[in-house]
């Protein structure tokens, strides 16, 4: 099953409601940094938030989360957009720990314990929107969960889950996001809590088969105005990027690594895609540009 969002209302349009399944971007991302699996289910649970806040936005807004803690993992950094699409990365790919004391991926061990989540929203606006929130659990779900509450003064649930099989490969990703609109009475916030309460971790729900409809109708019964939306993992990087980024360095340093180097290459962060020039394409780059 390929990946989506779904976007709902319940409660007469008084909650918001988000869930989505991630394997496939998830594991498009392992396969390209070579994630290990505590590692992929750090930067999993990133992108099932990032993809889910890029849900939030419309048009060609995009969102930039960034998870600087103080584990071993360095910052995860993710982008995300309102038409599902996502990209991402890790510092340190290869981070893997020992299970935590329930027999879980030790996310927070990874992220670490302390440190700050950013995230930058490009609204089309002269100054893009900033918030950030310090990190009090490193396990992310409770963190973009304190986020939604201070940042922006949305008391919400959040669930991510990210399930890695013997080989490394992704098993499951997905979550959801319950968000609580301000003119909700108290009743509607006891009943979402006791829901909430019995709710199984996302990831016993993926395996189970259930959707992302199905996850929704798990944690809050009844929906209304669902949209649905295919997720993918996509990089906007191209050899033409690199190029204009290379010319930008100006003549001298072109010149240094012309004369220096065999040949130049330009990794891309997001998506690890390599972009080699060699001697000849760095001369006729400069020579076509007039550098
Ligand atoms: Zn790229």
């Amino acid at each position: 099953m390929d990946d989506y969002l779904v976007r709902a209302t319940a409660f007469a349009g008084k909650i918001r409601l988000f869930a989505a399944t991630t394997t496939q971007v998830v594991e498009e991302m392992r396969n390209r940094h070579d994630l290990f699996p505590t590692a992929a289910a750090a930067v999993g649970r990133t992108a099932t938030a990032a993809v889910m806040m890029g849900a939030m936005l419309k048009g060609e807004e995009k969102v930039t989360v960034q998870v600087k803690g103080n584990g071993p993992l360095g910052q995860i950094v993710m982008d995300a957009n309102a038409r599902g699409e996502v990209r991402g990365y890790a510092d340190h790919p290869q981070t893997h720990l020992p299970s935590n004391a329930s027999g879980k991926l030790d996310v927070a061990g990874a992220v670490g314990r302390e440190g700050f989540i950013y995230v930058t929203k490009d609204l089309g606006m002269k100054e893009p929107y900033r918030g950030s929130i310090p990190i009090i659990s490193g396990e992310l779900a409770e963190d973009f969960t304190y986020y939604f509450a201070k940042s922006e003064q949305t008391p919400s649930a959040v669930s991510l889950g990210v399930l890695v099989n013997q080989d490394y490969t992704i098993r499951n990703a997905g979550g959801f996001i319950i968000q609580v609109m301000p003119e909700v009475d108290d009743e509607v916030i006891f009943t979402l809590e006791h829901k909430l309460a019995s709710v199984l971790p996302v990831t016993t729900l993926l395996e189970q088969g259930l959707s992302p409809e199905d996850l929704l109708k798990e944690v809050i019964g009844d929906f209304a105005n669902a949209e649905t939306m295919p997720l993918s993992f996509r990089c906007f990087c191209s050899r033409e990027r690199v190029e204009r980024t290379l010319l930008s360095l100006g003549r001298q340093e072109l010149s240094q690594m012309v004369e220096q180097d065999e040949f130049a290459q330009i990794v891309c962060h997001f998506c690890n895609e390599k972009y080699e020039f060699d001697r000849e394409a760095l001369k006729s780059l400069m020579d076509q540009t007039g550098l």
